[in-house]
């Protein structure tokens, strides 16, 4: 079971989403200086349909979008999630930020508008870097991926 160790609504993870970011404990990579080392123990509320209902249902009117932030012990746990989303919100888009060095082959992409990939490596740094290990793709209705390269950060 995946737990939901907190939530946010944040504006910068997303390019052009209000999104409703889920931080997901139980993160298996371990990266050496990871931002949120307190997402490796498996703790907070267990994230199912009903509370990611309860969730959207709160925040809906304030949000464009829906982000899983990690999750990569049990990604088939994420795609379904995501298709529960699609399924009941269709308004919504839907992003995933993975650690894994590339999208799982057994999720259905086409679940997903959006995909981060790459465990964070603090020489190479985040996605703002332009050394950075890590991708973001803009998934087409085709399932079709498009790279974003985020602006560095001193752009904002
Ligand atoms: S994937 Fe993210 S949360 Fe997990 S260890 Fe790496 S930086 Fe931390």
């Amino acid at each position: 079971m995946i737990k939901c160790y907190n939530f946010d609504i944040v504006c910068q993870e997303i390019p052009d989403q209000i999104t409703l970011a889920l931080n997901i404990s139980g993160c298996p990579h371990q990266c050496v200086g990871c931002h949120s080392p307190w997402l490796w123990r498996d703790e907070g509320v267990p994230l199912d349909d009903h509370f990611l209902s309860l969730l959207i249902e709160k925040y809906s009117s304030g949000i464009t979008c829906v982000c899983f932030m990690g999750g990569d012990q049990a990604p088939r746990k994420i795609d379904a999630l995501a298709a529960y989303i699609r399924q009941n919100h269709p308004d919504l888009k839907i992003g995933w930020y993975s650690g894994f060095e590339s999208i799982p082959s057994d999720i259905r992409i086409e679940n997903f508008d959006y995909i981060k990939v790459g465990p964070y490596i603090a020489e190479k740094g985040g996605l703002r870097s332009a050394t950075t290990n890590q991708k973001f793709y803009i998934v087409g209705k085709d399932g079709s991926l498009t790279q974003y390269r985020f602006p560095p950060k001193n752009c904002f």
